[in-house]
């Protein structure tokens, strides 16, 4: 019996991939902060040139793309990011920038669902930023593109609208710390393993959905991502 569970462990949390009908299991969700400047501006704070900053969401923060949530409990300030997302598909530590792309499974679009009024009030008090960023159904993401479809995405238009109506819209290369970077940098404090997420980082025109609200986001030569706000529970 030793091999037995108190109660039955969680599901595998996985994600579609195009083109197979072999899933993506979601192993970590890293997420940078301010890694656009025009959105550090209006969050009200310099960024870091130096060095890339990241907090953590929990694989069961997933949800798939096509989805209604309910509106998050604790917040009135419920807030989208629209973000590219990277795939890691090979384990690395202290990843060379120059072999980062090596690592890279592919890419996706993510949304990073985050209840702003908890996280300024956190960051207000020096607190950390799990009850603003890491709460249930708050990482959404699409299906991942493999990298031998879509390549590396470097530039290129990143967008959000919400019900028809353009809220974010600017470009990949203008990301302060880009994919190869981020992946060598993150590496020097984790060991990367196939199943992790990073969520690059938001453009600015983040703002808050309401219950009945539908966002639509897409990256050129990624795809497109949605989300439906319902009434809370
Ligand atoms: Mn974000």
């Amino acid at each position: 019996m030793s091999n037995d569970y108190c109660f039955a462990p969680p599901a595998v949390v996985s994600a579609p991939v195009r083109g197979t009908a072999a899933r993506f299991p979601i192993r970590r969700i890293f997420c940078v902060g301010r890694n656009y400047e025009a959105h550090a501006k209006e969050m009200g704070v310099a960024v870091d040139r130096e060095a890339p900053f990241y907090f953590t969401k929990a694989a069961g923060d997933y949800v798939p793309s096509g989805a209604t949530v309910p509106y998050p409990p604790g917040t009135g300030n419920y807030h989208y990011e629209m973000e590219l997302v990277v795939a890691v598909g090979k384990a690395g530590f202290r990843i060379d920038e120059e072999a980062a792309l090596g690592h890279v499974f592919g890419y996706a679009c993510g949304l990073d669902m985050t209840r702003r009024d908890l996280q300024l009030a956190a960051r207000e008090q020096r607190r950390p930023w799990d009850l603003g960023k890491d709460f249930e159904q708050s990482a959404v993401l699409s299906e991942i593109v493999p990298a031998d479809q879509c390549g590396h995405p470097a530039s290129g238009v990143i967008e959000l609208r919400v019900n028809g109506q353009t809220k974010q819209s600017s470009d990949l290369s203008l990301l302060i710390h880009g994919v190869p970077a981020l992946l060598a940098h993150l590496s020097r404090y984790y060991h990367l393993e196939p199943g992790d997420l990073v969520y690059t980082g938001t453009p600015e025109g983040v703002g808050p959905v309401v219950a009945g609200d539908r966002i639509e986001g897409s990256i050129a030569g990624v795809g497109g991502i949605a989300l439906a706000v319902g009434a809370a529970e």
